[in-house]
C-alpha cells in the first residue's frame, strides 16, 4: 500500500518539517497491522515528495482475530486484496506517522501550518467501492482536482472489466493538515471495509478529522455512514453533532464586531445581525397581515420561535430539506414540552425547495431567509417555479447577504463568503435583478430593504425583498 504526497511550494524539503520526517533518513512507524515505512523519493527546493509504504503483515491481520477478513470465509483471510490496496490499513498509518501534520502543529515552521500549498497525493491502488465516480464525489467539494482511472481486474483480459481499484492523483492549493485529514477519512470511507472495531471513540475521531469541511459536504451521510461502518446509531450521533457544527458557523460573520469598535466599548455592542435580520422580516410578515407563515429552509430553527411567539401567526410551517436540522430545531423548541395550543400551530415539514408540494401551497406569506444562495444558482428557476408559481403565497420575504458588505469583514477582505456552503453571493444589483425578474413573471411587485447599517460604500450587510402577489405597480400619472 503506496501513498505519495508532494509539494512545489518553495523551499519544498518544508515539508519535511510540517511531517516532522526529516527528508534525509528513511524512517520506520509500528502500526497494529505491520509496518509503515516514510521516506522521500525525492527532496530537492523545488519538488520534494514524501512516501508512505505500508508493509502488511497479512498473517497477524488474520491472527489478529480483529480483521475484518475474520469474519469473512475461511479461505477470504489469505487470498484478498488487503495488502495491496490502499485502504483503512494505510489510514491508522497515516494518522500515526502524521500526527502533528493532522493537527496542524510543527515547532519549525509555525507560520506554515496555516497556508495553503500546492499539493499533489497520488494513491496508485486506492480501494474504492463506487469507483472513480465516487473518488470525485468525495474530493471535488473539497478543492481538489481529481483525475481517477479504474484498474481493470486484470491488464491481459480487459474483457474481465475493471476492478474495485482506482489509480487515484490529486492535485489542490490547500493546508497540509487539511489534505492529510481529507485522506484519513477519505481512505476507510472508500474502501468500505473497516478493519477494526467501530467503537464511539470513533465519533470523536471523524469528528475531529473532519473539522472545517465535513458539516458541509454534500455526502457528509454517506461519508459518516461508512466511515462509522454503517453502525447506525453511532452515525445518527455524529450526524446530530455535524448539524451542531453547522448552525453556529452559520453565524460566523454575522455576529463579528465591527473591527473599528474601541475595546472597552462592548456595553453598546451592536445587535448581531441575525437577531436583526429576524426582527426585519417579522416586521415584514406583520405589515402584510400575514397569519399563516411558512418558513423555507427553515433549518435549525432560527426564525421558528419568534413567530411562534407573537399570537397573530396562527399557523406556523417550518420546511427543510434537511431532516437533521429539523430534528435540531424540534429538539431547540423542545417540541415534546411546548403546551399543546402552542404546538397545534407548528408543523415541520421535509421537503426540497426545488420541487413543487402541494403541502406548501395556500398559505399568507412565505420566508425564505438566508436560504437561495445556498442553491446551485442553475436550481434557482426550480426554487422561483416551486414557490412562486405553485405554492404562490400573497407574501414572499427573501433575505441574502450583500456581498458588496463583505470587505467590512476583516477575514472576508481578502474575498470568500460568508458561510462554506454558500453557492454564490450576490451584489445589490444583482440581487435587484433577481428580483425584480422572478416579480414579472409570476405577477407580484416587490420592494428591496436593507439590514444592518447601510454603509456609504457597500451597502448594508443583508439585503430583504418583500414580493407581494398581485399588486398593479403604481404607474406614474
Ligand atoms: N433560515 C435559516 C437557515 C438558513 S441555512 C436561518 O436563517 O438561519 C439554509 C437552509 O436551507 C439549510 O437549513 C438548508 O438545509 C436549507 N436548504 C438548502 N437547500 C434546500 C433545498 N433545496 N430545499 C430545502 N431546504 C434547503
Amino acid at each position: 500500500m503506496l501513498l505519495t504526497l508532494s509539494t512545489t511550494h518553495e523551499p519544498a524539503t518544508d515539508l519535511g518539517f510540517l511531517l516532522h520526517k526529516n527528508p534525509a533518513r528513511a524512517q520506520q512507524v509500528e502500526v497494529s497491522t505491520g509496518v509503515a515505512h516514510v521516506f522521500y523519493p525525492e527532496a530537492t527546493e523545488q519538488r520534494c515528495t514524501v512516501a508512505l509504504l505500508l508493509e502488511v503483515d497479512p498473517i497477524g491481520l488474520v491472527r489478529g482475530a480483529r480483521g475484518a477478513a475474520a469474519e469473512g470465509f475461511s479461505l477470504g483471510q489469505y487470498v484478498n486484496d488487503r495488502p495491496y490496496a490502499a485502504s483503512s490499513l494505510l489510514a491508522v498509518a497515516l494518522g500515526k506517522a502524521f500526527a502533528s501534520a493532522r493537527r496542524g502543529v510543527s515547532k519549525e515552521r509555525p507560520d506554515l501550518v496555516g497556508r495553503p500549498l500546492p499539493l499533489e497525493v497520488h494513491l496508485p491502488a486506492l480501494s474504492c467501492r463506487g469507483g472513480a465516480e465516487l473518488a470525485e464525489r468525495f474530493f471535488t467539494p473539497l478543492g481538489w482536482t481529481v483525475q481517477a482511472t479504474p484498474l481493470p481486474l486484470d491488464e491481459q483480459f480487459p474483457e474481465w472489466g475493471d476492478s474495485r481499484l482506482v489509480d487515484l492523483r490529486l492535485t489542490g492549493t490547500m493546508r497540509l493538515a487539511d489534505a492529510v485529514n481529507h485522506l484519513y477519512v477519505a481512505l476507510p470511507v472508500l474502501d468500505d471495509a473497516k478493519h477494526y472495531w467501530v467503537s464511539t471513540d470513533e465519533v470523536d475521531k471523524l469528528l475531529r478529522a473532519g473539522q472545517g469541511w465535513l458539516a458541509t459536504h454534500p455526502d457528509r451521510e454517506l461519508i459518516t455512514q461508512r466511515y462509522l461502518a454503517h453502525r447506525r446509531s453511532l452515525a445518527g450521533q455524529a450526524l446530530a453533532r455535524l448539524a451542531e457544527v453547522d448552525d453556529t458557523d452559520a453565524e460566523t460573520f454575522d455576529d463579528a464586531v465591527p473591527t473599528d469598535l474601541p475595546a472597552d466599548a462592548p456595553a453598546d455592542r451592536p445587535t448581531p445581525l441575525a437577531q436583526l435580520r429576524a426582527g426585519a422580516v417579522l416586521a415584514a410578515l406583520r405589515a402584510a397581515g400575514a397569519h399563516r407563515v411558512v418558513d423555507l429552509g427553515c433549518g435549525s430553527g432560527a426564525l421558528l420561535p419568534a413567530l411562534l411567539g407573537e399570537p397573530s401567526f396562527t399557523e406556523v410551517v417550518g420546511v427543510d430539506v434537511s431532516a437533521r436540522a429539523l430534528q435540531v430545531a424540534a429538539r431547540r423548541l423542545h417540541l415534546d414540552r411546548m403546551p399543546e395550543r402552542q404546538r397545534a400551530r407548528l408543523t415541520l415539514v421535509q421537503s426540497a425547495l426545488t420541487y413543487r408540494d402541494a403541502r406548501l401551497a395556500g398559505y399568507d406569506a412565505a420566508v425564505l431567509m438566508e436560504v437561495v444562495e445556498h442553491l446551485d444558482p442553475d436550481r434557482l428557476p426550480a426554487l422561483e417555479d416551486a414557490v412562486f408559481a405553485a405554492a404562490s403565497p400573497g407574501t414572499v420575504v427573501v433575505t441574502t447577504p450583500n456581498v458588496e458588505h463583505n470587505v467590512r469583514y476583516p477575514a472576508l477582505a481578502a474575498g470568500g463568503f460568508r458561510h462554506r456552503d454558500h453557492r454564490f453571493e450576490w451584489t445589490r444589483a444583482e440581487f435587484a435583478g433577481w428580483a425584480e425578474g422572478v416579480a414579472a413573471r409570476h405577477g407580484y411587485t416587490v420592494r428591496l430593504l436593507g439590514v444592518g447599517e447601510d454603509d456609504p460604500q457597500v451597502g448594508p450587510p443583508t439585503q430583504l425583498a418583500v414580493f407581494t402577489r398581485g399588486v398593479v405597480a403604481e404607474v406614474a400619472a
